[in-house]
């Protein structure tokens, strides 16, 4: 059975030495990967790599950590715009947007770009990835206030119980990774989601799941133990989760099965 990366970052300088050689190797476990842009530059490469490789896809949008660089929306939607012309594009999606407060990221110019990123979702008619990391109550507020018509992922989440009631019942699945294998309160998360409200994602290059180091480089061959895990949680066979959650991202991100 084949698995399927909903978010990934193959194009950050990690892979530079061995991308190609992974990409390959990918083909056999992989019946799709989600290439995430996080600004101009990465929007390029990302889009690059799915005219290459018949599995992947891709997203761009503006990271909220990416907002103080040169990054200009108008010419996001302009790629948008050009891009979705065409039937066939692999341009599944927008972002990753939302909000970080871990580290000092101006709180307004993030919550600008977000915004105007829902309202390009909206304007295509794609789902969203949302990246949220100590802000989930003004991730709720901002998307309450500015309703998303396709919801999309909340991308490596992490929230309470509450929380995670609060996004699924807004249509958004949650985006299981590497911290499943290693934080209570994720395991407890996946425990009460429904199976068809859960997709899965390793953040290559970032957060690997156990038994590798925190801080080793991640990659998307890696889901396998995502996957064992979640089944170990949910007391359900591995299989049922990948086919699980491959049919989740293909409906999420409104790719037909060839
Ligand atoms: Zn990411």
């Amino acid at each position: 059975m084949l698995y399927f990366d909903t978010h990934a970052h193959y194009d950050w300088e990690k892979f530079d030495v061995d991308r190609s050689e992974l990409f390959d190797k990918f083909k056999k476990s992989l019946c799709g990967l989600v290439n995430i842009g996080i600004n101009l530059e990465s929007a390029k490469k990302v889009k690059e790599y799915a005219d290459e490789y018949k599995y992947m896809y891709y997203s761009i949008g503006i990271h909220p950590m990416e907002v103080e660089k040169e990054n200009s929306l108008d010419l996001i939607e302009k790629i948008f715009e050009n891009e979705l012309k065409n039937k066939n594009s692999k341009l599944v999606a927008i972002g990753e947007t939302g909000l970080d407060y871990h580290f000092n990221y101006p709180v307004e110019l993030q919550k600008k770009y977000f915004i105007e990123q829902i309202r390009l979702a909206n304007k295509y008619e794609l789902p969203i990835i949302i990246h949220s990391r100590e802000s989930q109550k003004d991730v709720e507020k901002v998307l309450r206030e500015n309703v998303v018509k396709k919801a999309g992922i909340m991308h490596c989440y992490s929230g309470t119980p509450e929380m995670s009631k609060k996004f699924v019942e807004m249509g958004y699945y949650l985006g299981v990774g590497g911290p499943v294998t290693r934080y209570k309160d994720v395991q407890e998360m996946v425990k009460i989601t429904p199976i068809d409200k859960i997709v899965i994602e390793t953040d290559s290059p970032v957060l690997p799941p156990e038994p590798f180091e925190k801080h080793s480089r991640n990659n998307s061959l890696y889901l396998k133990y995502i996957v064992k895990k979640i089944a170990e949680i949910k007391g359900v066979s591995e299989e049922y989760v990948i086919k699980n959650t491959t049919q989740n991202a293909y409906k999420v991100y409104g790719i037909k099965k060839s």
